[in-house]
């Protein structure tokens, strides 16, 4: 079970990793984009930090509305709206809930998916945090279908995750303004996929 007091402290430790790979992201992006990642996603993680304590206590799906929210009005960019919504398909999966069981949290990683790619229209092999996170939820519903538990489906994904991320690295991107270089945007790793890994991996190390 994953517990809500669980959530925030994922949260908290997602907003604190970001806050570590700043420069990182925005050098990722530097290379491919605009240079603004590392930048959006810390803007928009030490909001998410800051309000956490105002919804300790509260059902989780209340929790990742108000991190939507929080997102949505302050990373702006691509990956703004698409976090946002990531966060608001997961509220919208955990109506009511408390606790998270490994059947959940699959029903949360896949919701959140598929509001990003209903979202931002990116298909697997864009180059794109989907190339990251589809992986991640393909693995976790095998695993937790075979009977694995939360932490050991987790650990599964986050691998997958990675090798998702790696993946990137050859890809010529075909969304965002990473795709304005075409195949100058080879050789290079996606700064979305690297935040969208991130997170994943946050919520493992809380767990484990
Ligand atoms: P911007 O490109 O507007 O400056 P960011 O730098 O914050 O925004 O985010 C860039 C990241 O957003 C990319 O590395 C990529 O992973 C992700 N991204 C861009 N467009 C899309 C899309 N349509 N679908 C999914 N992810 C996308
Ligand atoms: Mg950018
Ligand atoms: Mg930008």
């Amino acid at each position: 079970m994953v517990t809500q007091v669980q959530i925030i402290e994922w949260l908290q430790v997602f907003a604190s990793v970001i806050r570590h790979h700043k420069e990182e992201l925005t050098e990722l992006d530097a290379a491919i984009g605009d240079a603004d990642h590392g930048i959006n996603m810390d803007r928009g993680l030490k909001k998410v930090s800051n309000i956490l304590p105002s919804v300790e206590g509260k059902d989780i799906s209340s929790i990742f509305k108000t991190v939507s929210m929080a997102l949505i009005s302050s990373v702006g960019g691509a990956s703004g709206p698409l976090y946002g919504t990531w966060f608001l398909r997961a509220s919208s999966a955990t109506a009511g809930k408390q606790e998270l069981t490994a059947t959940d949290l699959s029903e949360v990683l896949k919701a959140g998916l598929n509001g990003m790619t209903e979202r931002g229209k990116a298909q697997l092999g864009d180059k794109t945090m989907v190339d990251v996170l589809s992986p991640a939820v393909v693995a976790f519903e095998q695993a937790a279908n075979e009977g694995k538990d939360t932490v050991a489906a987790l650990r599964i994904a986050v691998t997958a995750a990675e090798q998702g991320l790696q993946a990137t690295i050859p890809m010529i991107a075909k969304k965002g303004r990473a795709s304005y270089l075409g195949d100058r945007s080879i050789g290079h790793q996606d700064p979305g996929g690297t935040s969208a890994y991130w997170m994943l991996r946050s919520l493992f190390e809380v767990l484990e």
